[in-house]
């Protein structure tokens, strides 16, 4: 602490992100990144990109990307928003459309960075308990609020709510906003994501990422999609902010990787595979496993102790992600790495509970 914070900055809890270790040789199965490099034509891409025009500001509307995302959604330009990560988007939808007189509502057990963006924008919440099976309890949603967000799939349990479902939530919600966080939804069945009822609905924003399913976590580079008046909204605090929140090499980036769908197909299927073979692998070994729809697993045994396993685990160079959280704390939450790195983890696991 500082004499020179603000009480406001003494009061702040900053998220916490997953740890990126600086020691390569661990088998790092903790963030939920991409085990697969970008397509090469996003690498060639970016290596044009850095040329003499770094010296001129990128463009603040990013056009182009915009109408890249359009055409694959069939959605107009005006119905897209891009920014650095959609971290960076999910801070303009709290500080744009979640500033209401009612609390906002969003799971007990979702992204935690929910809960740090209400403390920076000040914004009330209720968080509405999942379900005993780990789903999203769709009643809990059903009373007066300022605004709903959930990932979907959910994270860190993985679990999919269907479109029915969602739809229901936004009749029953006509006047407030409902986000749907799709960090992972390129790893559920196709026509999982709601961005098909955007014309139907303009209470709905869909925010997706690059970061897993695109293999660019590094490049910071997120999106939503929804109605005019919405991304109108969003557009207003991101030039309140920052004009610029993504550079020619980013806007390069990302446009390539739409312009790639077989790559983006390919590595999506080997994900999903993976995730299918480890699921099967894990209830081998006696694990209760949520039904995932994610790029990652959420997974507990009964014999044996969610933090202990997961200290097992980094003693044979795996790291996996654990939550001292209520309801969680049983849990392991394990990203799906390469077909040798989940052999790895499944044969480390074996080992430990013998
Ligand atoms: C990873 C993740 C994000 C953030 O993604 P970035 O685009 O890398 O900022 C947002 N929401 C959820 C649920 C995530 O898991």
């Amino acid at each position: 602490m500082s004499k020179f914070w603000s009480d406001f900055v003494v009061g702040l809890e900053p998220y916490v992100p997953g740890e990126q270790p600086a020691n390569i040789n661990l088998t790092k199965l903790n963030t939920n990144e991409n085990p697969y490099p970008p397509s090469p034509a996003v690498m060639q891409a970016m290596e044009n990109a850095v040329n003499d025009d770094l010296r001129l500001y990128p463009p603040s509307n990013a056009d182009q990307l915009k109408q890249t995302l359009a055409d694959y959604f069939q959605l107009t330009p005006e119905q897209v928003f891009v920014g650095n990560g959609s971290d960076e988007v999910l801070a303009h939808v709290f500080n744009g459309l979640f500033r209401q007189a009612q609390p906002i509502l969003y799971p007990d057990i979702s992204y935690s960075f929910y809960p740090v963006y209400c403390g920076l924008y000040d914004i009330e919440f209720s968080q509405i308990p999942l379900a005993d099976d780990y789903s999203l309890d769709l009643e809990g949603y059903r009373r007066a609020n300022g605004g709903i967000i959930f990932p979907n799939p959910n994270a860190p349990t993985g679990r999919l709510l269907g479109l029915d479902a969602i739809e229901a939530l936004l009749q029953d919600n006509r006047d407030s906003v409902v986000v749907v966080d799709e960090a992972y939804i390129d790893f559920a069945e196709a026509g999982s994501s709601a961005v098909s009822l955007i014309d139907q609905y303009d209470n709905l924003l869909v925010v997706q990422t690059m970061s897993k399913s695109r293999s660019l976590a590094g490049m910071r580079i997120g999106y939503a999609m929804g109605s005019k008046i919405l991304i109108e909204g969003l557009e207003r605090i991101k030039n309140s902010f920052n004009s610029y929140p993504l550079g020619h090499v980013q806007l390069a980036a990302a446009i390539a990787s739409f312009n790639d769908p077989d790559y983006f197909a390919t590595m999506r299927e080997r994900v999903i595979s993976s995730r299918e073979w480890i699921v099967e692998q894990l209830k081998v070994l006696g694990f209760d496993v949520l039904p995932s729809a994610a790029n990652f697993v959420l997974a507990r045994h009964s014999d044996e102790n969610g933090l202990a396993l997961t200290q097992s685990l980094r003693d044979k160079n795996i790291i996996i992600r654990h939550f001292n959280k209520p309801r969680l704390s049983q849990f392991l939450r394990i990203t799906v790495g390469t077909p040798e790195q989940n052999q790895q983890l499944i044969d480390a696991l074996g080992e430990i509970i013998g």
